[in-house]
């Protein structure tokens, strides 16, 4: 084994060059997701993919192209081998958009390579860790080292807006024992995030002109042939985003995880709509006229959970909390919220690898090995791909280069942590595959 690695690692230092050329190719491909930014020439997911394509070939990968979206692909490439010692190194190919070009130093989409760093969109979020994948099954091959296990890569699309690239591959039954997401991580091993799920809570109240409005605050009650008063839905979900504040401060003191900062557990009311009348998308269908007792008002929740946390349990949680504040009003109680989870399909399963399991031990183990910096263990705050493939069995961990300007302006990566990056993912790809003698 470790005459295979020193072979190995001496391929990626006679080549240290590849996985930076590779970066800066890749990066120089803009690849925005369209979903965000829909512009001609922007959005050329297909064309990193046949960059990568062009890569994986000639190392004799079986490769499988398929498009989640139109003219957007997948590419999922496999090297032979035993499904019980299998591994996936997975990556995205789209970026988010640059935001205020004047605010760069730099091309967005130049590649350039200057102080050690490569600059770009995508750099570090997350080309240089495709890049880093690929090189690391590049020094294996050149190194002629065989793997007992199956090796994929997976390059897909869509990760910054729901991770759709990532469920399609999953969903299409292309899974193994073990994944490494290479997001960037600074170096440190990240076995644990949270799950996330976009959940719709609908609000109903009563129509009537607000004109009327006046029978809620001071009931007439004698005056004859008065009209019934409405129900304010916005007013309604007022007091419920009160109550759901109180509920959500009881689940961040209640629910902890080692390795995840305390409080992760937050649910934020990220959009609400209030209006007049049921719309045919689910939302109210009169928002121009305030002279109208709302009757709907609906709510957008980005509900996190805890790695340990079953979904289920989650879900049950949240609806007896729904009742139970809705069973406090006579309104309310004959017209109960509605909740609908995964709003749009938005769903992302936790990560929970244990600390100890064999593959975090094993990439903890190769970086304090091959790193300049001593690698941490930790948990992760957002969500990832990983989820996806976890949700599946897989059992993944996120771990990759260290850079900078992550979503932000002046986004770059070291080229340092990427040739580290190259020789921990190939190193514990040798320890999880193992190496045929
Ligand atoms: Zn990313």
């Amino acid at each position: 084994m470790e005459k295979a690695l020193e072979a190995v690692l001496a391929a990626i230092d006679a080549e240290k060059d590849h996985v930076v050329a590779l970066t800066q190719d890749l990066v120089r491909i803009p690849s925005v997701n369209p979903k965000f930014q829909a512009e001609q020439g922007l959005n050329r997911e297909a064309d990193v993919q046949d960059r990568i394509e062009e890569e994986l070939r000639p190392m004799e990968f079986g490769i499988e192209r398929f498009e989640t979206f139109e003219n957007r692909p997948n590419v999922v490439a496999d090297l032979p081998g035993s499904e019980e010692k299998s591994m996936i190194l997975c990556g995205h190919v789209d970026v988010v958009p640059v935001g205020d070009a004047n605010a760069w130093a730099r091309d967005p989409f130049g590649g350039q390579l200057d102080s050690g760093k490569i600059w770009g969109r995508g750099a570090v979020d997350m080309k240089g860790g495709v890049a880093a994948c690929i090189s690391a099954a590049r020094a294996i091959r050149r190194a002629g080292v065989e793997l007992e296990g199956r090796l994929s890569i997976h390059t897909v699309v869509d990760e910054e807006a729901g991770g759709f690239g990532a469920i399609d591959v999953v969903n299409r039954g292309h899974l193994a024992k073990h994944a490494i997401i290479a997001e960037p991580t600074w170096g440190d091993v990240i076995p644990a995030e949270g799950g996330l799920d976009w959940t719709k809570v609908t609000i109903f109240g009563k129509q009537s002109h607000a004109g009327w409005r006046y029978n809620m605050i001071w009931p007439q009650h004698d005056t004859p042939g008065r009209l019934e008063p409405g129900v304010n839905a916005i007013e309604l979900a007022t007091r419920f985003i009160a109550a759901l504040r109180d509920f959500e401060a009881s689940r961040c003191r209640r629910t902890n995880h080692p390795l995840m900062p305390a409080g992760l557990a937050t649910i934020n009311p990220g959009t609400i709509m209030g209006g007049a009348g049921m719309g045919e998308d689910g939302n109210p269908a009169i928002m121009t006229n305030a002279a109208m007792t709302s009757d709907v008002c609906t709510i957008v929740l980005d509900y996190k959970f805890m790695p340990q946390e079953d979904f289920a349990d989650v879900k049950a949680e949240f609806e007896a909390f729904v009742h139970h504040f809705a069973s406090m009003d006579p309104w309310m109680r004959e017209n109960p919220p509605k909740i609908e989870w995964s709003l749009w399909d938005l769903h992302f399963p936790p990560m929970n690898t244990p600390e100890d399991h064999p593959l975090a031990q094993a990439t903890l183990a190769r970086a304090t090995q091959l790193q300049a910096k001593p690698p941490l263990l930790k948990g992760f705050e957002a969500v990832t791909d990983a989820a996806h493939y976890a949700g599946k069995g897989v059992v993944p961990i996120i771990y990759g280069p260290s850079g900078d300007g992550f979503h932000g302006d002046n986004e770059c990566v070291e080229v340092d942590s990427l040739v580290e990056t190259t020789k921990v993912i190939a190193a514990t790809v040798l320890d999880m595959c193992g190496v045929k003698s």
